[in-house]
């Protein structure tokens, strides 16, 4: 039987809440016999940071680097916002994700059938959405150099200064992810960029084109990051694969998140180039929101995008593509039937809490796990 090993990080917040509901899945997965999954667990965040008297511990980190994938609940809220710089909770967030040399962020954006009415773009436009925002991660406006606040000696002005760089092999990496994903989707790759006025974007683009050459079974086309924009609320469903830089990518993944009508939906997962023990791309896989401490602790977070992040997880880390298939089904059954929590659910609708969301999904998960 194939094993795997997994590192899970509950967090703060609604994290130990919708992370329970993941471990249901995953006991499942156990019980099932299909797959032996092994789960360490750590605090990470203000959970680690109140125990520990740091975000991560190297104990945490050295785990997360021998998993074959690590799962994160949601880090931070207003307890530690006073907290020194360097140890904010969310610097555990940064350093994983450079730790385990995650160079691209993946948000599959899709409108779930029987909440078309949530979203607020028209019905109408928003039927059939399936996108993926593939976005670059490590690189780009927030990490180039020269970056930083300085005065000019000549005439003593202050200026603030920030450098977009992007090198080949960091968008050949991206794009030929891009492209492989769409490979595997309709087969359509949309390159967002800024080519009319960017030199970088003109760089980026040329490179994009050049990977495509080894990928003719897939649909390329450019379109500058404004009109991007635009289609995202017009007409959504045009697109299959979006790839990006790490500036555009951060604010065009948050304005495709907002017309699925709820943050509760929807999972991400963060690859690199490192292979785990089965030979598949180790991975960071968490739900984009964050830890919500306004609803923290009462049973009123939506787990479905944590349990979409195992279903995520289950296809490009651990090779098992036809168990995430049952898994992300089994949330958008129960979601058709009309099962909702308190954030998809209307003012005097009655609601499930997250655990019995959670069991709804586990129960339909075995049923199609037959
Ligand atoms: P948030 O995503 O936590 O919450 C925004 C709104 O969405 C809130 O009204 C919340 O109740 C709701 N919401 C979020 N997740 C939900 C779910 N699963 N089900 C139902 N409703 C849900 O964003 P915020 O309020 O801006 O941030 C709160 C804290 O989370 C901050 O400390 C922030 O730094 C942190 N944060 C962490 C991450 C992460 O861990 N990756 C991401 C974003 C924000």
């Amino acid at each position: 039987m194939k094993r795997a090993r997994l590192v899970a990080f509950p967090g703060d917040g609604i994290g130990p809440e919708v992370m329970e509901e993941g471990f249901r899945i995953i006991s499942l997965l156990k019980e099932s016999g299909l797959i032996e999954l092994e789960v360490q667990t750590f605090p990470v965040g203000g959970a680690s940071l109140d125990r520990f008297g740091v975000p991560l511990t190297q104990e945490a980190l050295d785990a997360a680097l021998k998993a074959d994938a690590v799962l994160l609940g949601a880090i931070g809220g207003p307890k530690w916002d006073k907290v020194e710089f360097a140890l904010r909770p969310e610097t555990a967030l940064l350093e994983l994700r450079k730790s385990l040399e995650v160079f691209c962020n993946l948000r599959p954006v899709k409108v779930f059938a029987g909440l078309e009415s949530l979203s607020p773009v028209k019905e109408g436009r928003i039927l059939g959405v399936d996108l993926l925002l593939v976005r670059e991660l490590t690189s780009g406006l927030y990490f180039g150099a020269p970056k930083g606040i300085f005065t000019d000696p000549e005439t003593n002005e202050p200026y603030g200064i920030n450098t977009l760089v992007y090198r080949k092999h960091e968008v050949e990496r991206l794009a030929k992810l891009g492209f492989e994903l769409a490979l595997a989707r309709r087969g359509k790759v949309t390159n967002v960029d800024k080519a009319n006025v960017l030199e970088s974007s003109r760089f980026w683009r040329g490179v994009v084109e050049e990977v495509h050459a080894s990928f003719r079974g897939v649909a390329l086309d450019h379109l500058l990051v404004d009109a991007a924009a635009m289609r995202i609320i017009l007409s959504p469903s045009q697109f299959d694969v979006l790839i990006t830089t790490n500036m555009f990518g951060d604010i065009l993944t948050d304005e495709a998140a907002c017309i699925v009508g709820s943050i509760g939906l929807l999972p991400s997962a963060s690859l690199g180039e490192r292979l785990n023990t089965l030979g598949e791309r180790s991975g960071f896989y968490e739900p984009i929101h964050g830890s919500a401490p306004d609803i923290a602790g009462k049973g009123l977070a939506n787990p479905s995008a944590m349990i979409l992040s195992v279903a995520m997880m289950l296809e490009m880390s651990l090779g098992e593509a036809s168990l995430a298939k049952k898994l992300a089904g089994s949330v958008e059954l129960v979601l058709k039937e009309g099962r909702r929590t308190k954030d998809l659910a209307s003012d005097n609708e009655a609601y499930l809490k997250t655990s019995e969301f959670g069991e709804n999904v586990e129960h339909a998960f075995r049923k199609a796990l037959g």
